[in-house]
C-alpha cells in the first residue's frame, strides 16, 4: 500500500468521524421554521423575498434555509455565527457571550441576527453593495439557530457536542439530539414520516393552543435592532431546564426523555417561523401597521 493511500483513508476517516459541530436544526428543522414564516409574509414582504431569492430557490425560502451550513467552512469566519456559548451558566449576557473564539465581539448568533437584519432595511437602495441574498439566507437560518436550545450551551461541552449519548439504541450526542434525532422520531412515531404533516400540525397549534402566547412571541424587553437577545436568553434557559437536565456522559435518552423534551422541540420551531416573519414583515413592509397577530389568525 502507497503512502500515499494510506494518507487517502487516513484523511477520510478523519472526515467522517469528526465530531459534528457543526449541526444547526436539522435541514428538516431549518426548512420548518422558514415554511412557517412564509405563510406568515405580507405580500410586500413575499415580493422582496421572491425579488431576493437566488434561482435555485425556486421561488421558495425553505428550500435554502439551510445554505449557511453548506457554506461554513468555505465561509470560514461564519461558523461562529450560528451559535453562542456561555461559561457553565444559565444565562445569556451579550458583552460576554457573543464573541468568536478570537474575541470579536459581535461574532455569534445574535449579532449576526442583527447584522443581517441592518443589512436587508437598505432593500431597493441601489448604491448599496452588499449581497442581499446572501443576508437574506444567512438571517433566515440564524434565526432558526438561536431557538434550537443548545444553540445557546455551555462552552465546555460545545452546545452539547462533546456530550455522548444513546438515543434510543443509536449512538449520537446531546446537540444531535435537539437538532435532529427528536425530530426523525417525531415524524416517524406521529407524523408518518411526512414533513408537511408536521408543519400543518405546527401551524394549526400556532392557531390554536398557542394563540394567547403569540402577543409574547411578538415583543421583546430588550430590543436592539430585533429581539434577537431575548431569543438567547429564553434558549439558555431551556437548555439548562430540558436539554441538559439529567443527562451525562453516556446516558441513554429514551420515551422519558423524548416526551418531556418534544413539545419544546415544537414551539421553539414555531416560535422562529413566527419571529422571522415578524423581523421580515418590519424590515420590508414597515409603512403597515398592521397587527402580525390579524395575519397568524388567517385560517389556511
Ligand atoms: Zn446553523
Amino acid at each position: 500500500m502507497s503512502f500515499l493511500f494510506l494518507l487517502q483513508i487516513l484523511v477520510l476517516c478523519l472526515i467522517f468521524s469528526a465530531p459534528s459541530t457543526t449541526d444547526a436544526w436539522g435541514k428538516e428543522g431549518h426548512f420548518m421554521v422558514c415554511k412557517i414564516a412564509e405563510k406568515y409574509f405580507s405580500e410586500k414582504t413575499k415580493e422582496a423575498v421572491q425579488d431576493l431569492l437566488p434561482e435555485i430557490a425556486n421561488g421558495d425560502l425553505a428550500s435554502v434555509c439551510s445554505w449557511p451550513d453548506e457554506v461554513r467552512f468555505r465561509y470560514r469566519w461564519s461558523s461562529p455565527l450560528h451559535y453562542i456559548n456561555t461559561p457553565g451558566v444559565c444565562n445569556y449576557l451579550y458583552s460576554r457571550d457573543c464573541h468568536n473564539p478570537k474575541g470579536q465581539q459581535g461574532m455569534c448568533v445574535v449579532g449576526a441576527i442583527n447584522n443581517y437584519t441592518n443589512q436587508l432595511y437598505n432593500y431597493g437602495d441601489s448604491k448599496y453593495t452588499y449581497n442581499l441574498t446572501e443576508s437574506l439566507m444567512f438571517l433566515s437560518h440564524f434565526v432558526g439557530d438561536v431557538h434550537q436550545p443548545l444553540h445557546v450551551g455551555f462552552e465546555a461541552d460545545e452546545g452539547g457536542n462533546t456530550i455522548i449519548v444513546h438515543w434510543y439504541r443509536r449512538k449520537t450526542n446531546l446537540h444531535h439530539v435537539w437538532d435532529v434525532s427528536m425530530i426523525e422520531t417525531a415524524m416517524k412515531d406521529f407524523y408518518d414520516n411526512d414533513l408537511n404533516t408536521m408543519i400543518d400540525a405546527i401551524k394549526l397549534n400556532i392557531t390554536e393552543d398557542w394563540s394567547d402566547e403569540l402577543n409574547k412571541w411578538e415583543n421583546c424587553q430588550n430590543k436592539r435592532a430585533t429581539c434577537a437577545n431575548d431569543y438567547a436568553s429564553e434558549s439558555i434557559k431551556l437548555s439548562c431546564s430540558y436539554a441538559y437536565k439529567d443527562v451525562e456522559q453516556d446516558s441513554t435518552l429514551q420515551d422519558d426523555y423524548f416526551y418531556s423534551r418534544y413539545p419544546v422541540v415544537e414551539k421553539q420551531i414555531a416560535k422562529a417561523g413566527v419571529r422571522l416573519a415578524i423581523i421580515l414583515n418590519h424590515i420590508f413592509d414597515a409603512g403597515t401597521s398592521y397587527k402580525m397577530s390579524s395575519l397568524f389568525l388567517q385560517k389556511e
